[in-house]
């Protein structure tokens, strides 16, 4: 049976963890997290600083060594125990998740799936690192290559997906052999200590993933840049963080791996099945409330289906039930915050200032929690606000376009590359916009492109580096060249 939430929040540990002990911080500060649903306190955390960082930096270099010489099987299984066990408390782990940021339970349920995920494929990766051998071109040294763990990393995360963002960098890092300090969002970090524990039962050893929580996080991750300790630093959260973070590794000639902000296009062609695009739409726009990196921030609809696709989307965007996200039926739960909803607010009446017309919503509702109801604006303005920023909300702007060059231009109109969606029902002009489309990830007749199986991750400001796939456990490792003459 599911535990009540407040049972679960019971057993957590503090938001210190460091060498297999969950402590309070040095400095004795302390701090809230809220249910954005109702603005209730639902826990009190210690809140790290400078010293607790100190000791985590350190405890996961001198694991290092010990942690890289555990076999890759030993490794893989810990993952797959631990991939086991989220799945088995999925409704425990939902209910924590959407109390502390809002996401429907059935969204919630859906994030454990992908979360675990990682950590199942990742056990897979573990024992299928693979290294080279060859004579060099001139036959006189015999060249080989093997991959070890790059070191201690430094892992940060946002709180849109607080445990599949996660799980993404935890699941290499161990399947790589490396130690992590960890720094979940200060706004959800209830689900990853939750993941702590989850990784304990699974039986990783002490010291190998430590975590401090904190509302001070520069004070926290430039310390750990600065400790001279870790060997790579791997971020999910928005660009002019990254960017703060990349001049802070360059200090230290850090490895980085940036998962950085989007600004998606969602192509409708002429030639698009509507009912394929309206409920490709409402996956690329609604997930998550639209608090996705990979949402649908700009709507291009070929001119001669715009009116029939804005009617059929604002159709489906008014169906939909707004609430509590732990109530069962709930469709949208509220945003994070209230800075969340007035930047929403923002954007929308600058969007109809400059001529876009309502098609649903747009106006926020009274009453406690940071709600805001589904919306569809069309003829949109290329200069809205709402076209070069992430709107990270449930509004779907439409803009119309003529042709498919000009479709092309639009789309590749931003200094983001993250993902791109593009839905016709032919195939060679599908083709041709995943060809021109300048993203890392790009989605055809669909509207959420995202697996542990493949590669994620963006071009241009939207990141360097990519997740999961193939060459996800690359971010983790380094390769060594050992020659040795031919006698
Ligand atoms: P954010 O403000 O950049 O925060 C992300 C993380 O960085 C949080 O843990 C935050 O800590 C921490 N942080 C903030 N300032 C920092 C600093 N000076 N030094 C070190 N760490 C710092 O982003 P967010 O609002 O949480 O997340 C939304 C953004 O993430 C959006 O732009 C979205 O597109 C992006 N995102 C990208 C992906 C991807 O895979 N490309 C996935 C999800 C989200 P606190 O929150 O505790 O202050």
């Amino acid at each position: 049976m599911t535990r009540s939430v407040t049972d679960i929040i019971a057993t957590l540990g503090t938001g210190i963890h460091v060498d297999g002990t969950w402590r309070d911080a040095a400095s004795g500060a302390t701090f809230e997290v809220e249910n954005p649903a109702t603005g209730e306190v639902v826990a009190r955390l210690a809140d790290g600083g400078a010293d607790d960082a100190a000791a985590a930096i350190e405890t996961a270099a001198r694991t290092q060594e010990e942690w890289a010489a555990v076999p890759a099987r030993e490794r893989a299984e810990i993952l797959r125990r631990a991939y086991e066990l989220l799945v088995e408390r999925t409704d425990e782990l939902a209910l924590l998740m959407t109390t502390e940021m809002g996401k429907p339970l059935a969204e919630a349920r859906g994030e454990v799936a992908y979360g675990a995920e990682f950590f199942r494929w990742f056990s897979e990766e573990a024992c299928r690192i693979r290294g080279d051998a060859r004579r060099s071109p001139d036959g006189k040294t015999r060249l080989m290559v093997t991959h070890e763990p790059v070191g201690p990393c430094i892992l940060i995360t946002p709180w849109n997906f607080p445990l599949a963002m996660g799980t993404r960098k935890i699941g290499p890092a161990i399947a790589a052999g490396c130690t992590m300090v960890f720094k979940p969002a200060n706004l959800t970090p209830l689900t990853s200590l939750y993941l702590v524990d989850v990784l304990r039962e699974a039986g990783l050893p002490d010291g190998v993933l430590n975590v401090v929580c904190t509302t001070d996080a520069g004070g926290v991750v430039e310390p750990w840049i600065d400790s001279g300790l870790a060997r790579k630093l791997t971020f999910t959260g928005s660009t002019p963080v990254g960017k703060i973070l990349l001049e802070q590794c360059s200090r230290h000639v850090l490895r980085t791996s940036m998962e950085l902000g989007g600004n998606a296009p969602f192509v409708v062609c002429s030639d698009a099945d509507l009912d394929t695009a309206v409920s490709a739409a409402m996956a690329a726009k609604m997930r998550n409330m639209g608090e996705a990196c990979t949402a649908a921030n700009r709507i291009l609809v070929h001119r001669s289906v715009i009116e029939e696709f804005g009617r059929r989307l604002s159709e489906k965007m008014s169906a939909l039930t707004v609430g509590d996200g732990t109530a069962e039926g709930t469709d949208v739960g509220p945003l994070v915050e209230q800075k969340a909803v007035d930047k929403v607010v923002d954007l929308v009446d600058d969007a109809v200032d400059r001529g876009a017309r309502v098609l649903c919503g747009g106006r926020r509702g009274d009453g406690p929690g940071h709600f805001y109801p589904p919306t569809v604006l069309t003829d949109v303005s290329p200069d809205a606000s709402l076209m070069s920023t992430e709107i990270f909300g449930p509004v779907a702007a439409l803009v119309p376009f003529d042709d498919d060059d000009e479709a092309v231009r639009m789309a590749n109109d931003t200094e983001f590359g993250l993902v791109s969606f593009v839905i016709s029902e032919n195939l060679d002009r599908a083709l041709m916009y995943s060809e021109r489309l300048q993203a890392g990830m790009v989605g055809i007749n669909v509207g959420v492109v995202s697996n542990p199986a493949g590669p994620f991750g963006g071009i241009k400001q939207s990141g360097l580096g990519r997740e999961g796939g193939l060459t996800g456990i690359e971010e983790f490792v380094e390769s060594k060249l050992v020659a040795i003459p031919v006698r």
